[in-house]
């Protein structure tokens, strides 16, 4: 059974006070969140001028900007903020809602970014984030599929350093958990053939080759994928290329650095339990 990963959100509840946020973090780690999070924005790249001058009555002062830069933590507070999560041993992370957020939070060592909804449409936005190749949740709220869609490509297939993709070999959309799970245990990003997300089995956003996406990444898995020509196109700049295929004719072992004949039905949950068991190891 898969685990939930339970997020407590803080967002700018916290209103601007570090002890606040302490209290917070800890009900969250007493009931039993794996991380808490909160919002980051540069407040002048976020709002209009116009916004932040209007008056707004605030602890913090009389403007819209008083009350939204009130709300900001500095680096000294999350550093703090920081120190706090990882004595309790829990995670922390922030939405980012510019580009000039994102490079403040690199300077912790966070594992995960979340993308507000409004930003789900902001190209240049995506692309930083996907580049930090940390997990990233995506806010839908409001969004079309097709956004949705883009947006999933975006953070993760074109950067990904290491992709587990599927072909018509699965069978059925009700086989997938053997990707994931094979992605969950590598950290990578999941991909599939054209006739795969033609049939619905997947999104078009994953759908790798000459129609589809661009794959460069370091190591490319191919499971039940024939290797037609078209996807092959998709994945020239990957560095190693690996398959799992039942049919020792596919033209995909020829295009494959290393190839297992065999069923994915068999070979895929094999790879799984040997790789926990090397990563538990060490
Ligand atoms: C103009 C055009 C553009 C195209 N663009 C793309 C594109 O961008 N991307 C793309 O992917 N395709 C594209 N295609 C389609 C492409 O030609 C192939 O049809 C498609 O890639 C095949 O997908 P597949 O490998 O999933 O399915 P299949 O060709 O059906 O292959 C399934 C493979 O799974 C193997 N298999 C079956 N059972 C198992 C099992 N139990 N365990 C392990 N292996 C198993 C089989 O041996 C087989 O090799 C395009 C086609 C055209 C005409």
């Amino acid at each position: 059974m898969k685990k939930i990963f339970y997020i407590a959100e803080i967002g700018i509840n916290h209103n601007g006070d570090v002890s606040i946020t302490k209290e917070l973090i800890k009900k969250a780690k007493d009931s039993g969140f794996n991380s808490v999070k909160f919002q980051k924005r540069t407040i002048d790249k976020v709002y209009s001028k116009e916004l932040l001058d209007q008056p707004r009555e605030s602890p913090w002062g009389k403007t819209q900007r008083d009350q939204k830069m009130g709300l900001e933590f500095s680096y000294d507070e999350y550093l703090e903020i920081d120190k706090y999560c990882k004595s309790l041993n829990i995670d922390w992370f922030a939405s980012a809602w510019d580009v000039e957020s994102i490079i403040f939070l690199d300077q912790f060592d966070l594992k995960y970014h979340k993308i507000a909804s409004p930003m789900i449409v902001d190209v240049n936005f995506l692309e930083e984030v996907a580049k930090r190749r940390l997990y990233t949740f995506i806010s839908t709220g409001m969004s079309s599929v097709e956004n949705i869609d883009k947006a999933v490509g975006k953070v993760t297939i074109a950067d990904a350093d290491v992709v587990v993709s599927g072909g018509r070999g699965l069978k059925g959309p009700e086989n997938w958990h053997l990707i994931e799970d094979l992605a969950e245990t590598l950290g990578a990003a999941t991909a599939c053939s054209k006739p795969v997300s033609d049939m619905g089995w997947r999104p078009h956003s994953e759908h790798v080759g000459q129609t589809g996406k661009p794959v460069a990444s370091n190591l490319y898995i191919a499971i039940g994928v024939s290797g037609a020509i078209q996807h092959l196109a998709g994945i020239n700049s990957s560095k190693v290329k690996v398959v799992v295929n039942i049919d020792p004719e596919a033209p995909f072992f020829k295009a494959a650095d290393y190839g297992i004949v065999g069923d994915a039905f068999e070979v895929v949950p094999q790879l799984i339990k040997k790789l926990r068991a090397f990563k538990n190891l060490n």
